[in-house]
């Protein structure tokens, strides 16, 4: 049985109230914010699905932002430069995990189970009752959709006057070096 349609589905994303997205830097463990938008969300997905499609096996899972160019990022606070998408905090990449478990891989298992309980039936007949209980159970064994947030309205907002970028940092945080956006060196007025 193969299956190569797109399997399309949304995503959402916990922003707080400014639409920041929490990151955490994975070299220094620290979170900063950053305003989301649609190209930087797709580069989140991408190694993000990336990621899971290695973990999984088996699995190919494309966005539909295919080409899309990957983008960088540095640390606030101790410079680590890194893709997008390898700065979530760790609670989001669980919650992407299960996002892809619940809409993707579990009911493709669902369908190759119910698929196995069809080519049952259909050599007995009669029990057409008995294959719609059991494809009734296949389906419950899909969890509750995972939710993603609340996300808290913490953190100081900076302007980057460089690139006119928004992040946030930790209240009292001044020692920003360079822009996490473009690298320009910061100067603080
Ligand atoms: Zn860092
Ligand atoms: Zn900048």
């Amino acid at each position: 049985m193969s299956d190569d349609q797109p399997v399309r589905f949304s995503i959402s994303f916990a922003l707080d109230k400014d639409e920041f997205l929490r990151r955490t830097c994975p070299n220094c463990g620290r979170s900063f914010k950053t305003k989301a938008d649609p190209d930087d969300l797709a580069s989140i997905l991408q190694p993000a699905f990336k990621r899971i499609e290695n973990e999984i096996g088996d699995v190919s899972i494309s966005t539909e932002h295919e080409e899309h160019e990957p983008q960088y990022l540095s640390c606030p606070y101790c410079n680590h430069h890194a893709e997008s998408g390898d700065m979530l905090t760790g609670e989001f990449q669980i919650y992407l995990k299960r996002f892809v478990m619940r809409e993707y891989v579990l009911p493709q298992i669902n369908k190759m189970l119910s698929g196995f309980t069809d080519g049952f039936s259909s050599t007995s007949q009669s029990n057409s009752f008995l294959r719609f209980e059991v494809k009734a159970d296949f389906e419950n064994i899909l969890p509750p959709r995972p939710i993603s947030g609340p996300e808290p309205p913490d953190m100081t907002k900076v302007e980057m006057l460089c690139c006119g970028k928004m992040i946030k940092l930790y209240d009292g945080w001044y020692d920003l070096e360079e822009c996490p956006f473009c690298g320009t060196k910061v100067q603080i007025i």
